[in-house]
């Protein structure tokens, strides 16, 4: 099963697209986890990559559409996967699209994860994220058992830079005019599915296992 999901910053990709991975034992592919993992470990794209992370900015295609195609044709992704926050643009969009019909396959599913503006600021102001192991919490509705520490690491969690208020309203600005197309994009291919993301993640969880099957 191949899917990816869309949705503003803060919609659930990331917290649904864990359990869907868990569930149906498909690799979850998160670009921004893929950075922030080079950003950590020093490398040259973790470097050029910030730049445009701290200002809420997209990484440049150039920088992104590769690293997705060489994940994707590894070993472990050949019964499928779950790509999120991957395409955020029509050309990564494409590019995608390019590289599975060379090899005969398509994308089986788009989950839309639908979630009004002016809920983001409040839960973005409450994500929590493991600078150890990229989990992610939030401080009212996904808490921690321990307050502020990761519990599958015990490391002390952060409010990351870019989920500052200001940062997340330029996010969000990015995400209307270059992602939301995307939308209309997988409605005509035929592939869209939305789910309501202002439910309980438990219910969203649900609604996404009714669309994918047992
Ligand atoms: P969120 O899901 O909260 O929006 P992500 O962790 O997916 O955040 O992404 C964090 C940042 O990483 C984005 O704001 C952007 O700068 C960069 N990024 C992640 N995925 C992509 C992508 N497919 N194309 C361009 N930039 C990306
Ligand atoms: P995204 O990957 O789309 O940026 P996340 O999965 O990181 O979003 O979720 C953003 C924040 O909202 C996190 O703190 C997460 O724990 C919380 N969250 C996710 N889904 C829900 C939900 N259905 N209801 C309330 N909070 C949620
Ligand atoms: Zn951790």
């Amino acid at each position: 099963m191949k899917i990816i999901m869309l949705g503003a910053p803060g919609a659930g990709k990331g917290t649904q697209a864990e359990r869907i991975a868990e569930k149906y034992q498909i690799p979850h592919i998160s670009t921004g986890d893929i950075f922030r993992a080079n950003l950590k470990a020093g490398t040259e794209l973790g470097k050029k990559a910030k730049e445009y992370m701290d200002q809420g900015l997209l990484v440049p295609d150039s920088l992104t559409v590769d690293l997705v195609m060489d994940r994707i044709a590894k070993e472990d992704c050949k019964n499928g996967y779950i790509l999120d926050g991957f395409p955020r643009t029509i050309p990564q969009a494409e590019s995608l699209k390019e590289a599975l019909s060379a090899r005969g396959e398509a994308l089986d599913y788009a989950i839309d994860v639908n979630v009004p503006d002016e809920n983001i600021i409040t839960r973005m102001s409450g994500r929590r994220a493991c600078p150890n192991c990229g989990s992610t919490y939030h401080i009212v509705y996904a808490a921690p058992s321990k307050e502020n520490v990761c519990d599958k690491c015990e490391t002390a969690l952060i409010l990351r830079d870019d989920d500052k208020p200001e940062t997340v309203q330029k996010r969000l600005s990015v995400y209307h005019e270059q992602t939301q197309p995307l939308i209309e994009y997988y409605a005509s291919a035929g592939i869209l599915r939305t789910v309501d993301g202002t439910r309980d993640m438990n219910q969203v969880f649900e609604d996404i296992t009714d669309i994918l099957g047992a």
